[in-house]
């Protein structure tokens, strides 16, 4: 996050709500291209109004980017992309460059020109993302990637990567890792789809063999990835890219394309709200299943409603303080574990209401087969973006203060690790 510029101090939400409502009425064309419209933004700053001016932004303090994306689809017209481009890979990059990417890859991200997929995880790294094998090696003006990556989202229909490999195995295992901005489309990038046990298919594995990686599309330094790694994550642990907007059913070329990018977008999301466990559902199955009345199963519901509403308020702290200019901390971590305990809670009381019969899909099953990709998709909600076990482990060191865990690799050369370099 940006510090907000010495005049962005008096803006006030409803100053910056008039203000944008005026430049909306004079600019606003529902004929345009979206990328076109988007261009507009970019040059206006209100594509991301809390970045620097000099970055598509005007300086504004955090709250501003929410607050204007959300009262653009208010006034009818589109609103910046969503996706892990816009979520992870354009904070990263402006909050560590260099210049020279900044300049070419922001501005696609910001129209919806290009996007982009997540290259961390490996078959064996994901808590310990440091142990990373995947090599990039400099030959001539390019870097030269082999390995392979594992549970990337969206990959498969991916513009550029945020990929991670290790360009120097004989230091300690953090030191040695690039973060690259790898072109997706070329032959030495090869994605197949996993098939998940709720039969949708959003990750993939992908598969490196002699892929390239332009010498200058280094995000950071070289050696310095980790760092870079480090805020993609805490970015990660807010979930914003989940909430879709509310575009309006109406004519016009913006919004048509604007629709159909959200869909396209969306269609590899379709399981996540099952995914949260969807406490939204649990009074609703209760009473189609006629247990309301159940006095076993009302405590169970009001017990998850509590802790649904602990956690909603607990991340609008989190949020009001992010807007107040604080940089994501351990309270992702802790927003992250209480998601967890709220989906796996919902599962719970879900299948005390449906019995066996949760288990089961089709139209006449619980909430129309809902309640069973519940019960199917909800342990992914522990695993994506960091184990629960592994906000545990945050939480206690940075908030608690605990002792650390106890980490013999890391001041020894990656080479030397047994199995590895
Ligand atoms: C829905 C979903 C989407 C994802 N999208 C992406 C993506 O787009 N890009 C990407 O790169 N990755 C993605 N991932 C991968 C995800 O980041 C990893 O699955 C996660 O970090 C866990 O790594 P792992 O699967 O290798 O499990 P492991 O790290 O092998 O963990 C196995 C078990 O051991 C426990 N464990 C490990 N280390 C410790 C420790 N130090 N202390 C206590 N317990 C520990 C874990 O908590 C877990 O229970 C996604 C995963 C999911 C489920």
């Amino acid at each position: 996050m940006t510090k907000p510029e010495p005049a962005a101090a008096r803006v006030t939400p409803d100053s910056l709500r008039a203000e944008l409502s005026d430049w909306v009425r004079e600019r606003w064309d529902p004929d345009l291209a979206l990328r076109d419209w988007r261009e507009l933004l970019l040059e206006s700053g209100w594509a991301v109004p809390s970045w620097p001016r000099r970055w598509h932004g005007r300086g504004l303090p955090g709250w501003a980017d929410e607050l204007v994306a959300g009262e653009l689809v208010r006034l009818g017209a589109a609103g910046p992309p969503v996706g892990s481009g816009t979520w992870l890979a354009a904070p990263t990059i402006l909050a560590h460059g260099p210049d020279e990417l900044r300049e070419r890859l922001l501005a696609p991200i910001l129209t919806g020109a290009q996007t982009w997929c997540q290259l961390f995880s490996e078959p064996g790294a994901g808590s310990d993302l440091a142990g990373l094998s995947t090599t990039a090696v400099l030959d001539g003006d390019d870097w030269v990637v082999n390995g392979q990556k594992v549970w990337n989202t969206s990959a498969h229909h991916a513009d550029m990567g945020m990929l991670l490999a290790r360009t120097d195995s004989s230091v300690p295992k953090h030191q040695g890792i690039t973060y690259f901005a790898l072109p997706m489309q070329q032959p030495g990038v090869e994605v197949r789809q996993l098939r998940q046990m709720n039969f949708h298919a959003s990750f993939n594995e992908v598969f490196l063999t002699n892929a390239r990686v332009p010498r200058e599309n280094v995000i950071g330094a070289v050696g310095q990835g980790w760092a870079a790694a480090l805020t993609t994550l805490s970015y990660e642990r807010r979930f914003a890219a989940l909430q879709r907007p509310a575009y309006a059913a109406v004519p016009g070329r913006a919004l048509t394309e604007a629709r159909a990018e959200a869909d396209r977008h969306f269609a590899t999301y379709s399981w996540y709200p099952q995914r949260a466990g969807r406490p939204d559902l649990v009074i609703e199955h209760a009473r189609a299943a006629g247990v309301a009345d159940n006095p076993v199963i009302r405590q169970a519901i009001a017990r998850l409603v509590i802790l649904h509403r602990v956690s909603v308020w607990t991340a609008e702290r989190a949020r009001q303080a992010r807007a107040l200019g604080a940089r994501p901390g351990a309270e992702g971590s802790i927003g992250k574990l209480a998601a967890s305990s709220v989906a796996r809670e919902s599962a719970r009381v879900h299948s005390m209401i449906a019995g066996a019969a949760a288990l089961l899909t089709g139209p006449d099953s619980a909430l129309g087969g809902v309640v069973a990709e519940v019960l199917m998709s909800v342990p992914g909600q522990s695993i994506a973006g960091g184990t629960d076990e592994i906000q545990r482990n945050i939480i206690a060191e940075r908030v608690l203060g605990l002792p650390g865990e106890v980490r013999v690799d890391r001041a020894v050369p990656f080479s030397q690790l047994t199995g590895r370099g």
